[in-house]
């Protein structure tokens, strides 16, 4: 994925100010709170993302990365030489069917589930993610993958412990 390396390294090789800004913090919160032990109680990240958490959203808002929109594929029609996809949108507090077509030069299965960069960049993510019924709660939600074998994946919900048992293609 080019986008995670451009969120952090620019084309001349040097870190971008997001990647610097988010290293120098995690510096100094390594050495006021961390120093050199090891173990930590239960809760205490939860604790420390909650004190730094304008630092970790500016961070977060600021990135290309993280713009990165995931999608369900509900159809597909040509557009000329491209692709137009109609798209759920899995992020947020529910699914949201987007109001305008996501237009593509690359072909992307239907029904899944991938990353657009809310320009013209899609990426399928095949059975790493998908977003399926779920029989444990009758709903439709996303699954990420756990375990994988050569033919079969076993995904997970989050949060929640929903699994889903699908064949690989
Ligand atoms: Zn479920």
């Amino acid at each position: 994925m080019n986008l995670v390396a451009a969120a952090l390294r620019r084309p001349n090789g040097r870190p971008t100010s997001e990647a610097r800004y988010i290293l120098d913090e995690f510096i100094s919160i390594r050495n006021s709170e961390r120093g050199h032990g090891t173990y930590q109680p239960d809760g205490y990240y939860e604790e420390l993302y909650l004190k730094n958490r304008s630092v970790i959203e500016d961070f977060v808002l600021s990135s290309d990365l993280f713009s990165t929109t995931l999608v369900h594929i509900n159809s597909v029609d040509h557009y000329g030489s491209q692709y137009s996809y109609r798209a759920t949108r899995l992020m947020g507090a529910a699914p949201i069917e987007m109001p305008e077509p996501i237009i593509s030069p690359t072909r992307i299965r239907l029904h899944s589930t991938c990353l657009w960069d809310r320009a013209s960049s899609i990426f399928a993510l095949d059975e790493f993610i998908v977003f399926r019924f779920c029989r444990q709660c009758s709903s439709e939600h996303t699954f990420f993958a756990d375990q994988m074998t050569n033919d079969k994946v076993v995904l997970q919900s989050y949060p929640g412990s929903h699994k889903l048992e699908a064949q690989r293609k």
